[in-house]
């Protein structure tokens, strides 16, 4: 079995993800806090300190930000700050992820069948 620094997406279980964030979260007692308002509120402004990266910059120049190690290691470090509090907020409130996501990926395949947006990122409107 590798050790949990060797663990990446492709020998990962989601479950034991949740299960890692909920043990840290009770070792320190922190649950008490984490209720659906401020999980929520956590992700954005995690997601707000995501976007801060790419403030100012043109797409290319995003693109290019990203090729820096650096930052790519600073953005993951974010993502992954937005990520455990998602994980930490389906945990608390029973919510399967993949169950949700699978779900959420079905009805988008309906409502933008490739065949009617290839190529186009238009926001979404009855085709
Ligand atoms: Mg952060």
């Amino acid at each position: 079995m590798p050790s949990k620094a060797n663990y990446s997406d492709h020998n990962t279980v989601l479950e034991d993800l949740k299960k890692e964030i909920r043990d840290f979260v009770k070792r320190r007692k922190w649950d008490k806090f984490h209720n659906a308002k401020d999980l929520s509120e956590g992700m954005v402004i995690e997601a707000g300190e995501l976007l801060e990266h790419f403030l100012w910059k043109s797409a290319r120049e995003s693109q290019g930000y990203l090729r820096n190690q650096k930052n790519k290691d600073r953005v993951a470090a974010e993502l992954s700050d937005l990520l455990i509090l998602a994980f930490n907020f389906a945990d608390r409130f029973h919510l399967d992820i993949t169950r949700s996501l699978r779900k959420k990926l079905a009805l988008l395949e309906r409502r933008y069948p490739a065949k009617k947006v290839f190529g186009c990122a238009r926001k979404y409107r009855p085709l």
